[in-house]
């Protein structure tokens, strides 16, 4: 069985499960029963804090990665604050508060203050505070931290979330996944898991209660899923596939800086898809061809208020200048679906996937759409900035938007404030009506970017976050091999126009035969995958990927598909494949 989830990235593994359940101690009574404790209790509550502060130190001198150095130090610099060790006793001597009913109440109200300001890094510390808080309530009860020490076997640890403390642990050898419920790509777990290079997905429903202690299984981290009820046969296959991703990777470091060209002499653009500033410098690092995608909606969840033009501004300003001229496509908002977001009172539909989402909602709120427009196009003036509207279904949504965006630029002109007038505008292929009517859309933008993610589920009817679908979920069924050779065919022959693809097919290895055959412009893939996407480019010699093309289009079914691409994999990519 496969479970889908969100992508955390750090390659592949196998491993058995270890279900880590509530870390959360049960705490009955908040309030102090004889009040002649409150001196002990005061002492008592200080004692915790200072404990656990020097927990934290120890990591700290321990750890030799910077990022877990800095988070211990955060944590630290919080529990030593004077103010809130001195709320946590006043609690205690005013509101006759016990030593839990302390800490619950203070570290809560710290929780709140850090989620309301605007500033994304402390606001995703915010949510690292119930961690602290029950890190500080296990120590008050004598119960001990999660012991990883006596890991024996290659071990996955699923949980409902995992806390960021428990990957603080000095004993992570045997660690070689994490399979969360909660958590998206840019929580604290999961910059510290990229961080240890452990592979992860994250937004598995219920996972902690599916899977069982022991159980093996087969977690991809860079596309998102994991697989149960393996057979000999897959653990065989998957231990094979590890093995040969750790040789690629070995032999990535020589893509760095340099153009993707087939063995023939074709040139492709592969640039990163990105959603958060702390994939930044890894894109930089990797000197990907610009960013392909700029998943904006990451920008607006997780608050409760929306950003203002001028924080979009700034994210938008930083990102375009380090790129130093490189393309940056900014994706307008993307959000419904399976993002939701409080403040914007979508209400709840019985398919979010075909309902109120993106430009939709967008198209319906125009001055909130504006203030988006306003921020991209300021950035525009700073480099090299292009805007790409999600889940266009009809022309008439993009005159609309461009519309608004003529509405904008005027805003911006009459306010004196600088943009780039030329900025070109794109729309995201995910719908299948547009991939239908490429070849009467390209007139109207200056590119698309196929989004095949959502071309696949809307095109096979799957939903993508359906486990129980997952495997009707193909990328070379037929017909969605129809869908995007229309699109790509759309683009040949208009020298100012391109075509690219953000979608997660554009990283597979078997995708990138095919769409290098289809003459695809540009591939956008996640940060982690750029270097890969080079080197197997790098391997297939173009003229043979599109000799392919032809036979496959006469083929019925995905299997007969995958099998001539696999054939042709074999072939190019050698012992990396
Ligand atoms: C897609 O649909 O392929 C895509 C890249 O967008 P998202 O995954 O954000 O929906
Ligand atoms: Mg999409």
């Amino acid at each position: 069985m496969r479970y889908l989830g969100n992508k955390v990235g750090n390659g592949l593994a196998i491993g058995k499960v270890l279900v880590i359940r509530n870390q959360i101690p049960e705490i009955k009574e908040w309030n102090l029963v004889d009040v002649n404790e409150k001196e002990n209790e005061k002492k008592r509550v200080l004692d915790i804090v200072k404990a656990v502060i020097s927990d934290y130190e120890r990591v700290m001198n321990e750890a030799e990665e910077p990022e877990i150095k800095d988070l211990c130090g955060f944590y630290r610099t919080l529990l030593m604050s004077g103010s809130l060790q001195k709320a946590m006793t006043d609690k205690i001597e005013l509101e006759d508060y016990n030593v839990f009913g302390a800490i619950k109440v203070v570290m809560s109200e710290k929780e709140k203050e850090l989620s309301l300001i605007d500033n994304e890094y402390l606001r995703e510390r915010s949510k690292d505070i119930a961690d602290v808080t029950n890190k500080l309530l296990r120590k008050g009860l004598g119960i001990k931290e999660l012991d990883l020490a006596h890991l024996t076997e290659d071990t996955i640890l699923v949980s409902e979330e995992i806390a960021p403390s428990v990957l603080l642990s000095k004993h992570l050898e045997h660690v070689k996944g994490i399979v969360s419920e909660l958590g998206g790509k840019t929580s604290h777990v999961a910059i510290l898991a990229r961080t240890l290079g452990i592979p992860s997905v994250f937004g598995i429903q219920d996972i902690s209660n599916i899977l069982q202690d022991g159980e093996l299984i087969f977690l991809n981290g860079n596309q998102g899923y994991l697989e149960t009820e393996l057979t000999d046969r897959d653990i065989a296959e998957a231990k094979e596939k590890i093995v040969k991703a750790a040789l690629l990777e070995q032999n990535l470091q020589e893509m760095i800086g340099k153009p993707a060209i087939t063995k023939d002499g074709k040139q492709f653009e592969v640039a990163a898809n990105a959603g958060d500033l702390t994939e930044l410098d890894k894109l930089l690092e990797v000197k990907s061809d610009g960013i392909g995608l700029f998943r904006t909606e990451f920008l607006f969840l997780n608050r409760s208020t929306e950003p203002s033009e001028e924080y979009l501004f700034q994210v938008y300003k930083t990102f375009t200048e380090k790129l130093e001229g490189k393309p940056l496509i900014i994706r307008t908002l993307d959000i419904g679906g399976d993002k939701k977001c409080s403040y914007l009172h979508i209400p709840e539909e019985q398919n979010p996937f075909l309902g109120y989402r993106a430009i939709r909602y967008c198209l319906d709120h125009k001055d909130f759409f504006k203030v988006s427009l306003r921020a991209i196009l300021r950035a525009s003036h700073y480099g090299n900035v292009k805007i790409m509207y999600p889940m266009i279904s009809s022309l008439e949504e993009i005159k609309e938007a461009n519309q608004i965006l003529e509405e904008a630029k005027q805003e911006l002109r009459d306010q004196n404030i600088p943009f780039d007038a030329n900025i070109q505008t794109g729309i995201m292929v995910e719908i299948p009506s547009v991939a239908c009517m490429a070849d009467l859309l390209i007139d109207e933008v200056d590119f698309f970017s196929i989004g095949t993610n959502d071309l696949i589920q809307y095109g096979l009817a799957v939903d993508r976050v359906n486990p129980t679908v997952s495997k009707l979920y193909n990328f070379f069924n037929p017909g969605v091999v129809r869908l995007i050779k229309h699109t790509i065919d759309a683009g040949k022959g208009r020298e100012a126009k391109f075509v690219g693809m953000c979608g997660e097919m554009a990283a597979d290895p078997l995708g990138i035969i095919l769409l290098v055959g289809l003459g695809l412009h540009e591939f956008s893939v996640n940060v982690a995958s750029v270097l890969k996407v080079k080197k197997l480019i790098s391997l297939i010699e173009a003229e043979k990927a599109e000799a392919l093309i032809e036979p496959i289009m006469k083929m019925k079914t995905a299997e007969e598909i995958e099998s001539c691409l696999n054939q042709y994999a074999k072939e190019a990519y050698g012992e990396y494949y």
